[in-house]
C-alpha cells in the first residue's frame, strides 16, 4: 500500500459520525488502563502496551489531527490493529469506569476503510453474495429449498412422519440458519429438524432471502448492507405471519 489518498474522503466520512458520544470517549479516557486486562488480545500477546484497548483508537484522533493526510501504509497500520488486534467483543467497555465502547470506535474504523475500499477479501466476497443471493455463501433459492427437501426425505426415513416445513404461513418461529449449514453442515439442519419434531414445535423455514442468519457485513462497517440482511428476515417473518424468529448465529 504506497499509493496516496484523498484526505476529503476520510474527513468527510468520519466528521458527520463522529457526533457528540464519540467525541467525550475520545476526551474523557483517563488513559487509566483499566480495560487492559479485559482484552484477550493483550493478555494473549503477554501484556503488549500496543494491545490496550483504549490504544487502538489512537488512530480516530490522529487521523482527525492529521485531517486525513495519511497514506496507505498509515492505513495498513490501521487495517492491521482494528482487523487482528480487536474483534469488538466490547469486554473491555464492560470493565471502563465511564463505559468507553471501544469496539464501536474499532466499528467506525472499520466503516471508514470499508469506504475507502479496504476489507477482507473474505467480508468483501460475502457482502456481493448478501447482495446477489440474500446469503454469504451465494446458495440459490433453489438450491436451499432442494436442502430443505432432501433434509425433509433423509430424516422421514428415520424419524416417522417428521416435516420440515417451508413457508408456513401463520407458525409459531420462523427458524434462520447460518447459510454454511446447507453448504457444508446439512447434519445439522437435521438434527434441529428431530428436535422440533420431538419437542413438538411449529417453525418453518423461509424459501426466500430472509433464512440465513448471519451478517458479515456488520464486521466491516456496512450499514446499508448490514440493513438489507435484517430487513428480508424481517419482511419474510412478516409475510409468513410468525411470532418469533429464531436467530441461531
Ligand atoms: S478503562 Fe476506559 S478510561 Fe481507562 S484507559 Fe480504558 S478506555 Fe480509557
Ligand atoms: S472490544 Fe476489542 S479491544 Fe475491547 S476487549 Fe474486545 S477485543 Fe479487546
Amino acid at each position: 500500500m504506497s499509493e496516496e489518498i484523498n484526505p476529503h474522503e476520510i474527513v468527510n466520512f468520519l466528521k458527520p459520525r463522529l457526533n457528540a458520544r464519540f467525541r467525550t470517549w475520545l476526551n474523557i479516557c483517563a488513559r487509566c488502563g483499566l480495560c487492559a486486562d479485559t482484552c484477550h488480545y493483550y493478555r494473549a500477546h503477554g501484556n503488549d502496551p500496543k494491545m490496550i484497548p483504549a490504544y487502538k483508537v489512537r488512530f480516530l484522533r490522529e487521523l482527525l489531527r492529521k485531517k486525513g493526510r495519511v497514506d496507505r501504509d498509515y492505513l495498513q497500520k490501521v487495517y492491521d490493529t482494528i482487523y487482528h488486534e480487536c474483534n469488538m467483543c466490547r469486554r473491555c467497555t464492560l470493565f471502563c469506569p465511564f463505559g468507553i465502547d471501544i469496539a464501536l470506535m474499532i466499528s467506525l474504523l472499520r466503516a471508514m476503510l470499508f469506504h475507502l475500499g479496504i476489507a477482507p477479501e473474505g467480508l468483501v466476497k460475502a457482502i456481493d453474495n448478501y447482495k446477489k443471493f440474500g446469503n454469504q455463501m451465494a446458495v440459490t433459492d433453489e438450491d436451499w429449498v432442494d436442502t430443505v427437501e432432501w433434509v425433509e426425505e433423509e430424516m422421514a426415513e428415520e424419524v416417522v412422519g417428521l416435516k420440515v416445513p417451508i413457508d408456513k404461513k401463520g407458525a409459531k418461529i420462523l427458524y434462520t440458519v447460518n447459510a454454511r449449514e446447507p453448504m457444508f453442515y446439512p447434519q445439522d439442519m437435521m438434527e434441529v429438524a428431530k428436535i422440533f419434531h420431538v419437542a413438538g414445535e411449529d417453525y418453518t423455514y423461509s424459501s426466500k432471502p430472509g433464512w440465513d442468519d448471519t451478517n458479515l457485513a456488520m464486521f466491516c462497517g456496512d450499514v446499508s448492507t448490514s440493513k438489507l440482511i435484517v430487513e428480508n428476515t424481517f419482511k419474510r417473518a412478516e409475510e409468513l405471519g410468525v411470532q418469533q424468529v429464531a436467530v441461531t448465529e
